[in-house]
């Protein structure tokens, strides 16, 4: 038959592998390919590779394959299994697919594709699977892109919280800058949450960091302290995160000037709150014409906000030494200002300067990170948030952990 023939390339099944027949199911709509070896034939122990006669061989399995004119299809064959005297009895490696998997590799490739471009429900409507099957297949592709992973450690690492589950649950994230990858997710937002990820590696990998963006956290800062060598001079205090610092409290003052102003019936910030944390720039001519009459209205809320956006400057020098004469200027201004929210962010900083500056001599942002924060969140809206911590790390492993998610074999088994 013509059709065994088109299977086997189909299948790229190679020697000694065959297909034995094809069978064509109209009522079910099947299409059924049993596959075959020739009797007396050896195979190679899973283990050590050593070419062995067959024990026996395993009841017959069928593995889902990729569909035949909308026929889905199915292979069928019964694994053989060789008994090593070195290792025993074992199932010789099957070329068509992975070890424990129900699906080819040719039909698991074309999944992981359908996974990353849509939502689990909908690839499983599309692949006609069940939710619980392709979830499980994206588990299994993490699993494997994880595994196959070397254990080089990023040169530079963004570190970052991420709350799921509507702020109930905190995850910590390490990010590779240079990827743009997520390398790994941690529980809560503790020390051991971030010194577990330094841990896995051994002690030599860990001195070749160059630099560690994160915030100002004192969890995080330990945890960096504590398990990466040298880590006073590699750590930078993420421009964006001090920046978030000092817009909340722009809103801050805004807030309490605003309080203070309504008790007097003067309702002049009222409704202000985005106009004060929006980029003049993206606003609407409208909101821009009012935003410039409050600007110049005498308002704390108005020094405050010209507070922050001066420091913005901060990051522009090409030095440490400059930017430190800058900072100094403003740091007295902030702390002059009698904005009590302003004084506190500014106490703040100087605090944590060293590691401010530091950012003159490695240049790094969570920026990418908070580019992977977008997409992650993207991954949540799809699920329905997530609720499951693993599914979520499942799933942003899968969409942004930058790993080969396809099965290995896939690279010997081109159709054809
Ligand atoms: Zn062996």
């Amino acid at each position: 038959m013509e059709g065994v023939e088109l299977y086997r390339q189909l299948l790229g099944l190679r020697a000694p592998w065959t297909v034995e027949r094809v069978e064509l199911d109209m009522a079910k709509q099947h299409v059924e390919v049993h596959v075959g070896h020739p009797a007396g034939q050896r195979f190679a122990c899973p283990e050590c590779g050593r070419e062995l006669g067959v024990y026996d061989h395993l009841a017959e399995r069928t593995w889902r394959h990729l569909d035949s004119c909308q026929f889905l299809t199915y292979l069928h064959a019964r694994a053989p299994r060789v008994s090593c005297p070195e290792h025993g009895v074992h199932q010789v490696r099957l070329p068509w697919a992975q070890a424990g998997s129900r699906f080819t590799n040719l039909f698991e490739a074309l999944a992981i594709d359908m996974l990353l471009a849509a939502n689990v429900k909908k690839a499983a409507a599309i692949l006609r699977i069940t939710w619980d099957e392709a979830w499980h297949l994206m588990e299994r592709a993490v699993l494997r892109g994880r595994a196959a992973k070397t254990d080089e450690l990023p040169r530079q690492i963004g570190v970052d919280e991420k709350a799921i589950a509507k702020g109930q649950r905190y995850m910590t994230l390490v990010c590779d800058l240079e990827e743009s990858t997520v390398e790994y997710i941690g529980e809560d937002r503790k020390e051991t949450s971030l010194a577990a990820y330094f841990e896995a590696f051994p002690q030599k990998r860990r001195e070749q960091i160059e630099a560690i963006s994160l915030d100002m956290w004192p969890a995080y800062i330990n945890a960096c302290r504590n398990t990466v060598p040298g880590a006073q001079s590699k750590m930078v205090f993420d421009r964006f995160h001090i920046m978030r610092h000092v817009i909340d409290a722009v809103d801050k003052v805004r807030k309490q000037e605003h309080k203070a102003l309504m008790a007097a019936g003067d309702s002049t910030l009222a409704n202000s709150k985005y106009l004060w944390l929006t980029n003049p720039a993206n606003m609407t001519d409208k909101a821009r014409a009012r935003f410039d009459e409050l600007k110049v209205a005498q308002l704390k809320t108005g020094r405050a906000w010209a507070l922050k956006e001066a420091l913005r400057q901060l990051w522009n020098y090409t030095s440490a030494r400059w930017a430190t004469k800058f900072w100094k200027r403003w740091y007295f201004w902030a702390t002059h200002s009698r904005l009590a929210p302003m004084i506190a962010a500014a106490k703040l900083i100087a605090r944590h300067l060293p590691n401010v500056l530091t950012y003159f001599a490695h240049r790094v942002t969570n920026a990418v990170a908070e580019g992977l924060n977008s997409k992650i969140a993207t991954v949540q809206k799809r699920a329905c948030g997530y609720r499951n911590p693993d599914h979520f790390k499942i799933a942003v492993y899968f969409h942004c952990g930058g790993l080969n998610l396809f099965p290995a074999a896939l690279t010997h088994m081109k159709v054809g």
